[in-house]
């Protein structure tokens, strides 16, 4: 048996829905600029661009009715909703034909960025991690299993404050789960417990502390997050 130095911190893990069972997150994945509003928004053109993918640590991940501290080094923090995908099982070069075999579940995710910080290391052509990879960036709804239906359309959605900021269709990514699975799976050995973002729609923009967030896809759990009041800019 394993002798480590100190005891390792319990797997990050997210709720499945209509069971007491819990997702063991291994990595998570994210797709940039697939719906076409969002990409024109960002001034890029959507027939151009090959998928951009980056991640953000396990341990980012933030329960559903978590509140959430206002990010340090920003004062433009975005909420971006987003269609998350859980596999099941992973691979590598995986056909877009077979790849939804792979798939455990699906969830309601926010992509929380420092939209400033993003900016920034888009104009110095840096990394994107402090921008997007930092702590609680990545709320997760409960994963609704597979089994009950594979997520190809649908209104996708969220609101601050009960305002709607986001509001578009599933059907509108311009690259599907089966390829944004398989695309990944080129660049990637995927595996049991990988989470993918799968992108937002147009419409996103700054929360401020005390708000209150609301993000829904079309028959999955409703994610509400705040952003916990008077935590410092
Ligand atoms: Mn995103």
């Amino acid at each position: 048996m394993t002798e480590f130095a100190f005891p390792p911190p319990p797997p990050p893990s997210v709720a499945v829905a209509g069971t007491t069972q819990r997702f063991p997150v291994h990595r998570i994945y994210c797709i940039g600029l697939n719906y076409a509003d969002h990409v024109r928004e960002m001034g890029n053109d959507p027939q151009a661009a090959p998928p951009v993918f980056f991640m953000k640590p396990a341990d980012a991940v933030v329960a559903n009715g978590a509140a959430i501290a206002y990010p340090s080094v920003t004062g433009n923090f975005h909420h971006e909703i987003e269609l998350v995908v859980a596999l099941a099982r992973g691979g590598r070069d995986l056909a877009p034909a077979r790849a939804l075999e792979c798939v455990f579940g699906y969830a309601a995710g926010n992509d929380l960025t420092r939209r400033d910080l993003q900016a920034a290391a888009k104009q110095r052509g840096q990394p994107w991690d402090t921008a997007k990879g930092f702590d609680q960036s990545a709320p997760v709804g409960a994963i609704r299993p597979a089994a009950l239906g594979h997520v190809t359309r649908g209104r996708i959605w969220m609101s601050v404050n009960g305002t709607l900021r986001q509001e578009s269709d599933i059907a509108h990514m311009i690259w599907d789960v089966p390829h944004v699975i398989a695309e990944l799976s080129k660049l990637y050995e995927l595996r049991a417990g990988d989470l993918i973002f799968t992108g937002t729609p147009s419409g996103v923009g700054p929360l401020q502390p005390g708000d209150r967030l609301e993000g829904g896809i079309e028959g999955l759990e409703v994610l509400r997050n705040s952003i916990a009041p008077g935590a410092g800019a």
